[in-house]
């Protein structure tokens, strides 16, 4: 089922040669509404206010940026990057549309009633010399937009501006994880650190479909299996209770918690988690307990004999 649905308004700022705006309507994809269109299908649920406010974010960016940058909007996005507008299109719809719409599809019941801003910076196409300073152009808009350093090399999310800033030219990886933050207080508000980074994590590399996004082994799993090999990883209901993700080890409580996030996946069972889990917060090892229908003890136990399959080369 294709999610992304009917009137969908792509409305394009382009930045002309003599310095004026335009704004180009085209009609985006029209399609015949499916037969039994869930209630919170993406694009029906999209309020005129919200496609305003979309076009007002736009409007109020763009004078904030310079002739390189493209702007466009999706509501509820307002993507920006330093890169012509069919490159912007591409990456708009390949790091940002496919897998908001698979997130909804796959999780998220409620979408934003707010912009989100999503600005995506590359090195290419800066003056000489610039260019020998990876992540120039993402360091030196971060700095002009926001007044503060760039928080890493790859991107951020800005909760407070719901605006996420990205180094493009490191990948998408990053921009598909802080998407997942950006998206999932819509529909399950302030989630535990441990599980709002299962699903980002999961996402930064995982393969798109139509109806989720499937989790595939990264960079995070041979720290996992060190410590597993060491006896140095804690009990899973030490993770998901202790509410110290940022404090404790937060390296391999990443790594534990996207490796259970996709064991759970792999059981057929995310889904499943993700909304009686968002109905059951306080208690973490029954909502777990109860969707996997066995002991914590016996949950452990096959996570990790499963983590021992996995193979990240
Ligand atoms: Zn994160």
């Amino acid at each position: 089922m294709k999610s992304k649905k009917s009137w969908l308004l792509w409305a394009t700022i382009g930045l002309l040669a003599g310095g004026g705006l335009a704004w180009l309507r085209t009609p985006a994809t029209v399609s015949t509404p499916t037969t039994s269109a869930p209630t919170t299908a993406p694009a029906e649920n999209i309020e005129p206010s919200l496609t305003q406010r979309c076009r007002d974010a736009a409007a109020t960016l763009e004078p904030q940026l310079d002739p390189t940058f493209s702007v466009l909007v999706d509501p509820p996005f307002v993507v920006a990057g330093n890169m012509r507008t069919t490159d912007l299109a591409a990456h708009m719809e390949h790091s940002v549309l496919r897998p908001a719409a698979a997130m909804w599809q796959a999780y998220f019941t409620h979408q934003p009633d707010q912009p989100i801003t999503v600005l995506l910076l590359t090195d290419r196409g800066v003056r000489p010399g610039e260019d020998k300073n990876p992540g120039y152009a993402y360091r030196t808009w971060s700095q002009k937009l926001f007044g503060e350093q760039a928080a890493n090399s790859y991107g951020y999310y800005e909760p407070d501006r719901r605006t996420l800033i990205m180094n493009i030219d490191t990948g998408s990886g990053t921009l598909t994880h802080e998407l997942t933050h950006a998206l999932i207080v819509y529909d399950f508000p302030d989630p535990p650190d441990w599980f709002n980074e299962a699903l980002a994590t999961l996402h930064e590399q995982c393969r798109v479909e139509e109806n989720g996004l499937v989790g595939l082994p990264n960079w995070r799993l041979p720290a996992l299996q060190q410590a597993m090999a060491d006896g140095a990883l804690r009990p899973l209901a030490d993770l998901v209770t202790k509410n110290d993700f940022r404090t404790n080890q937060e390296g391999l409580n990443y790594a534990q918690a996207r490796y259970f996030a996709m064991y759970l996946q792999h059981r057929n069972k995310l889904r499943e988690f993700y909304s009686y889990y968002r109905g059951h917060r306080d208690n973490p090892v029954a909502a777990i307990e109860h969707v996997l229908g066995k002991s914590m003890d016996d949950v452990e136990k096959t996570f990790l004999a499963w983590v021992k399959t996995l193979r990240f080369e």
